[in-house]
């Protein structure tokens, strides 16, 4: 397989804190350039670190809504809407790639959330593509991941894009609010190796456990099982992803981004 100039690209974006959605740096600068270079898509597919539940659901409502699953931030956040239309049909598309999985189309319950909209505010600003949330199965291995992700390749060719959104690292716990663009040299080194096999052996990728740092990178796996899912589009691409742009802030979070084209 080789690259196709009909294939959408996939991004997975590192969103870091909720207040990327309002501020403006040199992350939400380049989200939004990415949004610039890409054709615009039919609809958009997002995969967030922030719905990581025991099934395997999609969101199939006709209008899903903005949903604030955080605390203590501004005002104009908790308030913030991305009033953006569902696409019952990509839900139903979905269910039908991902046939032997139990998909449970959601009509009701989730919606989009932060790691979803916080990126296509930037990106799409107008909220006019439709979007659909896929969950992230929490009782999947890594190896399942990469599969799903591999079998969602096929939605490039239906001018959909394929949003993953989470984080390389990602410990909380380890935050450091005084270091603005600071990181530890920890984390700068698995990322490092994430860099290193998205850019030359996604396959490879669920060996990254074996890492030194994959417990502080990841104490929990949210964050970084998104990534999982775009190198299973890169493996079926037949091609591996380019670093957009990289780096960090406040010690533990990285906000590393990649591209399959
Ligand atoms: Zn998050």
């Amino acid at each position: 397989m080789s690259e196709s100039p009909e294939l959408v690209p996939a991004l997975f974006i590192g969103h870091g804190s909720p207040m990327n959605t309002l501020e403006t740096n040199v992350f939400t600068q380049r989200w939004r350039e990415l949004a610039l270079m890409i054709d615009r898509p039919k609809a958009i597919l997002a995969l967030s670190a922030h719905w990581y539940v025991p099934a395997t659901a999609v969101t199939s409502m006709e209008n899903p809504r903005t949903i604030h699953d955080f605390s203590g931030f501004p005002r104009e956040l908790s308030e913030f809407e991305y009033p953006v239309p569902g696409s019952p049909a990509l839900a139903t598309r979905i269910a039908e790639i991902l046939s032997t999985r139990d998909v449970i189309q959601d009509d009701t319950q989730w919606g989009l959330d932060h790691g979803t909209w916080s990126v296509l505010a930037q990106m799409y600003p107008e909220a006019e593509i439709p979007v659909v949330q896929l969950s992230l199965n929490s009782t999947f291995s890594a190896a399942e991941h990469l599969e799903v992700g591999k079998a969602l390749h096929a939605l490039r060719r239906e001018g959909v894009l394929i949003l993953c959104s989470g984080n390389v690292v990602h410990h909380l716990g380890m935050l450091d609010r005084s270091q603005h663009d600071g990181v530890y040299d920890w984390a700068l080194q698995f990322d490092a190796e994430a860099q290193r096999l998205m850019t030359s052996n996604p396959a490879a990728m669920p060996q990254i456990v074996d890492h030194p740092e994959w417990l502080k990178a990841a104490p929990t796996p949210e964050h970084f099982i998104p990534l999982l899912y775009l190198a299973g589009v890169a493996i079926e691409s037949g091609v591996s992803s380019e670093v957009v742009v990289e780096g960090g802030t406040m010690g533990s979070l990285t906000m590393t981004s990649f591209i399959v084209k």
